[in-house]
């Protein structure tokens, strides 16, 4: 069960007055689609990037599953992380790009062969396999970084503002993709982004973080509802 629970973290930067992200008690369950949103600065982004061991944990604990990962390094916490520049191989086809990962764990070649032409049928991506980044677009080198993430079939899947390089249009129909990719894959899915109508049209749940404070949890219906 890859449920996910931030018992009370907190995070304080070396030099920091206050905690940027101060005693989260958040709960994500198996399979749900969690949205952080808030302003910039908030704490979104360190939120996430202790979940995903990239930042220390300065009090309180995170769990994924029944394992405290805490102060696990973020290889041993079956994550995947998609970031908002992609950060794709520019030299590597779009296929070796999607199983590199794998690659680097040793797994055999068919069997990552496999996962990669699946990733893509499911991704839409089958034709740009032979491919190089720089000859995509924007939509697609984000559902590159998408496919790289998944072949890897991680218990928690962790994106930090992935559509802020994407233009006005483009955010709108990818927004739709990755709702219903999440869905499909139902892999529990922790989103950061400082925009509220991606928040509220994404998210099962929305998370409203506010100068390291937890604000609000709950439905979009629930939120909209809300006089
Ligand atoms: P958000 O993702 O919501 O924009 P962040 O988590 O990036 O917010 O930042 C939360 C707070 O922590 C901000 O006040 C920010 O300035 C501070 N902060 C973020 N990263 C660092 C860092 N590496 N060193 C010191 N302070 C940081
Ligand atoms: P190498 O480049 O190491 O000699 P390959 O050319 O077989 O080996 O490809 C390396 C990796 O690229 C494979 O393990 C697989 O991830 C991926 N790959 C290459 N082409 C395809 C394809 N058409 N469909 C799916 N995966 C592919």
């Amino acid at each position: 069960m890859a449920t996910v629970s931030f018992n009370k973290a907190t995070r304080i930067y070396p030099g920091g007055e206050k905690p940027a992200v101060d005693q989260l008690e958040l709960d994500v369950a198996d399979g749900e689609f969690l949205v952080l949103v808030g302003p910039s600065g908030c704490g979104k982004s360190t939120s996430l990037r202790m979940l995903a061991g990239l930042e220390d944990v300065n009090g309180g604990s995170i769990h994924i599953g029944d394992r405290d990962v805490t102060h696990l390094p973020p290889k041993d916490r079956d994550i995947a992380m998609v970031f908002q520049n992609y950060a794709l191989y520019p030299h590597m086809t779009v296929a070796d790009n999607m199983g590199f990962a794998l690659k680097i764990a040793g797994v055999n070649k068919a069997e990552i062969r496999q996962k990669v032409e699946d990733a893509a049928k499911i991704l839409d991506l089958t034709e740009y396999l032979g491919r190089k980044p720089k000859a995509l677009s924007g939509g697609q080198r984000q559902r590159v970084a998408m496919g790289r993430a998944i072949v890897r079939e991680p218990q928690v899947f962790l994106m930090d503002e992935p559509l802020s390089n994407l233009d006005a249009k483009l955010r709108v129909s990818t927004r739709t993709q990755i709702a219903s990719l999440q869905r499909r894959l139902g892999i529990t899915t922790v989103y950061v982004t400082h925009d509220q109508v991606e928040a509220m049209t994404m998210g099962d749940r929305v998370a409203v973080l506010k100068d390291g404070l937890l604000q609000q949890v709950d439905s979009p219906r629930n939120m909209y509802d809300r006089p």
